[in-house]
């Protein structure tokens, strides 16, 4: 039996407003990753079933890699196709925030989507949700808004319609957002869902595959580099740091997800606690951290570069020169030894 984790107020609001629908947008964040893409397709696949007219509207593009989804070249990209996003919003009964906590996280979406006459539900697993929504079902104990989603279908009695395609964006959220269920992955629940899933008829070894069997010759020889000559561990503060140029990136020549799994390779070394990764983008540096135990990289994150995230993985943005992000990721190491235990 999955956990109960919906109250009853909750449930029968979620089903009032799915009931009373017919166009439902589906957003999530910036940069989506297989859980933002996972879940929004997920979910929009149950409610395209059941005869809503549901759309995903994602700020950029989706990296290449997840476009195997089923549903994925459905997407409305809005950085791509503001007018008829705009058209989306403003017809929309329901809109569904997914994998986000605050508006800031869609970007350039923000503004529409907060405008919408549509009733906002808000899932996800970030801490700290936003009051804007009408629903807010926030579960930060959860390893994916992918696993959050399928219980709240199971709770609205809508499991049923979830089929191959929907339950192949479920999995892939859930195996993304715990490194292949290597982390924040000893819940029982989670392997019920997964069984669920795999009894809807999904591959699972094929998603791996398609996920993480994705290497291109330049990302291989981009990562061989950053390993061999930008990553740096400091023993004493137990922290390691990758740093990547735009020249570097161009050299190599970079597409989005390229650098995916960098920020986790470091911590495969015991004594490593923490790694940032810093990557130059055309106007800032983003800022990708990781870490292991009680080490709150969601705290550094969100003090010094302008985000948030999770306990042991966040993010962020540093306005500056990657010389002075660099200096600046010096200067915190000795303010964060005290979060070594
Ligand atoms: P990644 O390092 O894979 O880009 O992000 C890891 C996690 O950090 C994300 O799931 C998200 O929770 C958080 N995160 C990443 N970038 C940002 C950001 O710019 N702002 C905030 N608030 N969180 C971020
Ligand atoms: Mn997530």
């Amino acid at each position: 039996m999955l956990t109960d984790l919906l109250d009853s107020t909750c449930v029968s609001s979620l089903s009032s407003l799915l009931a009373g629908a017919r166009n439902v947008v589906i957003t999530c964040h910036l940069s989506p990753d297989g859980d933002a893409m996972g879940s929004s397709l997920g979910l929009c696949r149950v409610l395209n079933n059941m005869g809503l007219n549901a759309r995903v509207v994602v700020p950029d593009t989706p990296p290449k890699y997840l476009m195997f989804l089923p549903g994925a070249d459905d997407i409305v990209i809005f950085s791509r196709s503001k007018v008829f996003a705009g058209r989306l919003f403003a017809n929309a009964d329901v809109v569904f925030c997914l994998d986000y906590n605050e508006p800031q996280r869609i970007d350039l979406v923000a503004d529409m989507m907060l405008a919408s006459p549509g009733r906002k539900v808000l899932i996800d697993h970030h801490l700290n949700p936003s009051s804007f929504p009408d629903v807010i079902i926030s579960h930060p104990e959860e390893s994916s808004t992918s696993v959050l989603v399928y219980k709240v279908l199971a709770a609205l009695g809508l499991s049923g319609q979830v089929d191959r395609e929907a339950a192949t964006c479920l999995y892939t959220g859930m195996m993304t957002d715990t490194g292949n269920f290597s982390y924040n992955s000893n819940s029982a629940d989670l392997y019920e869902v997964v069984g669920a899933l795999v009894r809807c008829g999904i591959d699972k070894d094929a998603i791996y595959r398609q996920v993480y069997f994705s290497n291109s010759y330049n990302r291989l020889r981009l990562n061989g580099y950053a390993m061999l000559d930008k990553f740096e561990v400091f023993p004493e503060h137990r922290a390691a740091l990758i740093t990547l140029t735009r020249e570097e990136l161009n050299r190599f020549h970079y597409q989005k997800g390229d650098t995916e799994d960098l920020v986790n390779r470091p911590l495969t070394i015991p004594d490593v606690t923490y790694s940032v990764f810093l990557r130059e983008e055309s106007d800032y540096i983003k800022v990708s951290t990781r870490s292991k135990g009680d080490f709150p990289v969601n705290i550094m994150c969100k003090e010094h570069f302008n985000g948030g995230g999770h306990l042991n993985a966040a993010g962020g943005e540093f306005y500056g020169t990657m010389a002075e992000a660099v200096e600046v990721f010096h200067n915190l190491m000795p303010l964060f030894d005290k979060y070594l235990s």
